[in-house]
């Protein structure tokens, strides 16, 4: 697809031999009929309930069984029901609590699994819990969680998602990635950007602009991450974890997620993860 090509990820400005990009999507809707009506579930989870899940690292949180085990906020519950979930994934029952613990994960998990709510889920909780800037209008703003995933759709899917769960929250997240006009997208960011999901080259402009800044980060996701290598955007990721301003490795939370876990990804994740992190691996 177009949109898995390193060439439509590019920002627009970065390249002059581009013609200049001037898509401005249609504004989204924002009442809760239209947030919640994304995904129709089109999957069993129940076959979910004899998958291996291979778990190791040290002071292991307890997996969740249910999503009231969770201990989220009611807003986070109401959204979770809003959204069909009714009981969590293999992913979520081991992810939730590890990352509701503070701790770095390295998740081997397909697209499917429900890793995204896994992510979600806790950020959100641990955002809500510790306050996060009121949206409001500024030239800059410094996101509290960065996600950052190899293609559009992947990034589009994340937003959707994470415009559920923070749905009746303060926390507002914002989408970019390459192939959208720059402008539009800058504009919607400063608006109010809690939690910034994108494409790591839009990222990296978007940076370099100026737009964002990265010394609020509390939470740092890296999806995909396998493919993020085989697109070669491993520059662009060390230079994210490198740029100015980002918190280093001891003073964020990262997550990462990988359908495998080869020895390129193991050493990302020796760089960018605590030593002890934690590592779950789904159904593989
Ligand atoms: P991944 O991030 O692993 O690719 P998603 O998190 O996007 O997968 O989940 C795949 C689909 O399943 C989405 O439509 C999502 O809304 C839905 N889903 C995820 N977790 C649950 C759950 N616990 N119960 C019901 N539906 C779920």
């Amino acid at each position: 697809a177009a949109g898995d090509s390193r060439g439509a990820e590019n920002s627009d400005a970065a390249d002059p031999e581009r013609p200049k990009v001037t898509y401005i999507p249609p504004s989204l809707p924002e009442d809760e009929d239209s947030i919640f009506s994304h995904y129709k579930m089109g999957i069993n989870f129940d076959k979910y309930d004899d998958i291996l899940v291979d778990v190791s690292g040290t002071n292991l949180p307890a997996a969740i069984m249910t999503f009231e085990e969770a201990k989220l906020c009611e807003s986070l519950k109401n959204n979770i029901s809003r959204s069909g979930y009714v009981k969590p994934t293999p992913v979520q029952k081991y992810g939730l609590p590890i990352i509701s613990a503070g701790r770095d994960l390295m998740a081997c998990a397909q697209t499917g699994s429900g890793k995204t709510a896994a992510f979600l889920l806790p950020i959100l909780q641990q955002l809500m819990a510790d306050g996060v800037a009121a949206s409001r209008f500024s030239e800059i703003q410094e996101p509290e969680a960065v996600i950052v995933a190899p293609t559009r759709e992947l990034i589009n899917q994340i937003y959707q998602e994470a415009r559920k769960f923070s749905f009746g929250t303060c926390v507002r997240p914002v989408v970019v990635y390459g192939g959208v006009n720059t402008g539009y997208q800058m504009r919607e960011i400063e608006k109010g950007c809690n939690v910034l999901c994108g494409t790591p080259g839009r990222l990296l402009d978007m940076i370099g602009r100026g737009k964002v800044g990265l010394s609020k980060v509390r939470h740092l996701v890296l999806d995909e991450a396998d493919r993020m290598l085989d697109m070669g955007f491993e520059p662009d990721m060390r230079r994210l974890v490198g740029s100015p301003g980002m918190p280093s490795k001891e003073e964020r939370q990262t997550l990462m997620f990988s359908a495998t876990f080869p020895e390129d990804i193991q050493r990302l994740a020796a760089d960018f993860l605590k030593v002890d992190y934690l590592f779950v691996a789904v159904g593989v």
